[in-house]
């Protein structure tokens, strides 16, 4: 138990250094092995500490913004670490459908089929359209509430202020970033160079001087729809053509496949290719793509069942910023 209470008070300040001071103390990779360790040890032993990083999403609010409550939960993503991982998730995929059907003969859902998307390193964020108009943007805070940096998200060019769909509220869910040659050019005239692009776009975004926001010339790419008025979708490809639709930025590495093998295989293509983006991920995220197959899969109190994130290496992420020290 003492180990548990030692693992649940480190990654808990790892947490706080992470999302709410955006200035991590350790690597991912790092952390991940404890939270992994973590896990294990609560599954072993059935005891689940009431602070535990498990249960819980993102961090803490920083004072100075004003709270949002999302009108649908941010959540996290479960992880796979590797294929084997992976394919666990979908087996028990494949095991949840088929309960389903067998409890429902008259209308069973459809084999599984995926998506396959990048996953940005950034921070997330919630924008929240009324009529047409922006009038919200938030992070994800603890996934209930989060924090209001409307002035902030509108420095960033590619969010759009307006959108055709007019009828009520919409929230749209997407990754805040910071392109890297953006970073390379910004740390070549920076009196304080930025240690790498996740902390540029999270910090800058939760600056309170929207001025700061807006010399780090973020970018973002959006991949959800947390919540809309009297809209309702059939599947992904439906969502994000809405997306397109309203002039959200959609990343161009999105492919839908029907055979789970050869999701695997985008996987290595994605990760071979990954050096050649001018955007930080840190794996890729496969969802089901069926709607009414998400809502019978359901949540745990941290993630949705019908999602899950491949994680990457880490990647040496100061790399850009050592090179350009040469260079000057
Ligand atoms: P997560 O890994 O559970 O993923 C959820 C987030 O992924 C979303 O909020 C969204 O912002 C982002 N995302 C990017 N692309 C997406 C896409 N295509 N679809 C859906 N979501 C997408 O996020 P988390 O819970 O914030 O992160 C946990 C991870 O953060 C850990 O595994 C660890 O690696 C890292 N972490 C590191 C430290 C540290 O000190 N180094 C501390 C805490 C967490």
């Amino acid at each position: 138990m003492d180990q548990m209470h030692t693992w649940v008070a480190e990654l808990n300040k790892y947490n706080y250094h992470y999302y709410t001071l955006d200035t991590p103390l350790v690597s991912d990779k790092e952390y991940d092995a404890i939270y992994d360790k973590l896990v294990a040890l609560e599954a072993e032993t059935g005891t689940v500490l009431p602070d535990s990083p498990t249960q819980r999403v993102g961090g803490e609010l920083l004072k100075g913004f004003t709270p949002h409550r999302h009108l649908a939960p941010l959540w996290s993503l479960d992880k796979a670490q590797n294929i084997e991982q992976l394919r666990s998730w979908n087996v028990r995929v494949h095991r949840l459908v088929n309960e389903y059907n067998t409890r429902n003969p008259e209308n069973p859902l459809p084999d599984p089929c995926y998506a396959v998307e990048l996953k940005y390193d950034g921070l997330t964020l919630n924008l929240t359209y009324r009529d047409g108009v922006l009038v919200q943007a938030a992070t994800r805070g603890n996934g209930v509430t989060g924090e209001g940096i409307l002035a902030q998200v509108k420095t960033i060019k590619s969010v759009p202020l307006t959108i055709p769909f007019e009828d009520g509220v919409i929230e749209v869910q997407g990754e805040g970033i910071m392109n890297l040659s953006v970073l390379a050019d910004y740390n070549t005239r920076a009196a304080e160079p930025l240690k790498n692009a996740r902390n540029g776009a999270a910090g800058a975004l939760r600056n309170l001087n929207p001025k700061t926001t807006a010399s780090r010339r973020l970018n973002a790419f959006f991949y959800n729809i947390g919540y809309a008025d009297g809209v309702e979708f059939a599947d992904h490809q439906e969502m994000m053509d809405f997306l397109r639709n309203n002039r959200f930025k959609v990343n161009p590495y999105l492919t839908y496949y029907s055979n789970f093998d050869d999701v695997t295989e985008q996987l290595a293509e994605i990760e071979e290719s990954r050096s050649g983006l001018d955007y930080l991920i840190d794996g890729a995220v496969i969802k089901i793509t069926d709607f009414r197959t998400r809502e019978a899969l359901g949540y745990t109190d941290k993630f949705p069942r019908w999602a899950v994130a491949y994680k990457f290496e880490a990647e040496e992420t100061t790399t850009i910023l050592e090179s350009v020290s040469w260079n000057v």
